[in-house]
């Protein structure tokens, strides 16, 4: 389903010509920035080109998940040039999921920007983002039509990831979609509402629901460093992204349990019947064996399948806040110094 509106229904709530439904005054652009000190430098010469052309008061929070690279330093440097910048350290590396919860806590902006450092996030797109904001969306996120510089099984993995997850869930999570997005202050605020331990975030944007639509554009490749995603950590975002918003999987073991149940049903009267009709002598060590073994093994992952969700729920009920803060440098100038 998509969550496109036509033109003629906005255009009932801002009729021709009138000024638009938000008036943006203040944007606040959250870069989750991890061992990123080789692109820094271009990112935030591209990021204020296209903030300088907006004419809003804007800041940007860089939030450093525990890098150990220079990135820190360079952040400092940024800071010490543009008064918008923002610092936020985190006290290690918590991954982006929480980074970017990280930054959405401290946005106090009427529009937030999400956007990877790396610049495979074009910042060209975020005039493109607040003019649907401006329309009246609460969440504007921007659809890759390509992904360039990327592994063929990498598209691969991330295309069928999305069909399989929007098979099993509920929530209608846009395909082929990052995290690359605008959020008005109520969707941000709706957001840090959800203290969950594991955080798919591409759910939680879904799931706040509100007016959302989609931009799209050509994703670029990484313009400089290496991606921190390898296949391992893939998968395991994968799983995080199935076991948070679905729990398919956890009927799936009881119908592969009915379905194994009636097999043996059926297998075991053609057996009585078999032995009252040709009075079979006893064989069937095989059979006996491929039985046991095929339940033995559906037990296994059907107790497996328990076990991840009940780690989640261990995870959940110790109620540990999302990360830590070591410093935060609040930006020193900008939409805070705006009269309330
Ligand atoms: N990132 C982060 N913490 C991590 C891993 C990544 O904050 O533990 C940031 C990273 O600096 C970048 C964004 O998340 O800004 C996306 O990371 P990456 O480019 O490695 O992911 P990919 O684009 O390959 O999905
Ligand atoms: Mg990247």
């Amino acid at each position: 389903m998509s969550l496109e509106f036509p033109d003629s229904l906005y255009s009932l709530s801002a009729p021709n010509g009138a000024a638009p439904i938000n008036e943006p005054r203040t944007l606040c652009v959250i870069v989750p920035v991890y061992n990123e000190a080789e692109v820094l430098a271009e990112l935030h010469r591209r990021l204020t080109a296209v903030i300088d052309g907006l004419g809003v008061t804007a800041e940007v929070i860089y939030v450093n998940d525990g890098s150990r690279d220079a990135t820190l330093d360079i952040l400092y440097r940024l800071r010490a040039t543009d008064p918008r910048v923002a610092i936020l350290n985190l006290s290690r590396n918590f991954g982006k999921e929480i980074a970017m919860t990280a930054g959405l806590d401290h946005s106090r902006s009427e529009a937030t920007v999400i956007i990877d450092a790396d610049l495979q996030d074009p910042p060209e797109l975020i005039p493109a983002l607040m003019a649907r904001w401006s329309q009246g969306y609460d969440v504007v996120y921007a659809t890759r039509l390509s992904r360039d510089g990327e592994s063929a099984l990498k598209k691969l993995s991330a295309r069928y990831f999305y069909r399989v997850i929007g098979g099993m869930s509920p929530i209608e999570i846009p395909k082929d979609t990052g995290d690359f997005r605008l959020l008005s202050r109520r969707a941000v605020d709706a957001l840090c509402r959800l203290r969950e331990q594991h955080r798919f975030m591409k759910g939680l944007f879904a799931w706040i629901g509100y007016r959302q639509t989609a931009v799209t554009y050509h994703r670029d490749r990484r313009s400089a460093g290496t991606t921190k995603w390898n296949y391992h950590k893939l998968w395991g975002f994968a799983i995080e992204g199935i076991t948070s918003f679905s729990t398919a999987p956890l009927k799936v073991a009881s119908y592969v349990g009915l379905v194994t149940a009636m097999t043996a049903f059926l297998y075991a009267s053609w057996i009585i019947y078999k032995t009252l009709r040709f009075g079979d002598p006893v064989a069937g060590y095989p059979s006996l064996m491929v039985a046991v073994l095929f339940l033995g093994g559906v037990q296994l992952a059907a107790i497996g399948v328990l076990g991840e969700y009940l780690g989640r729920m261990f995870n959940e009920t110790k109620a540990r806040p999302l990360y830590l803060v070591e410093t935060y440098e609040p930006p020193r100038q900008g939409e805070r110094d705006l009269p309330r």
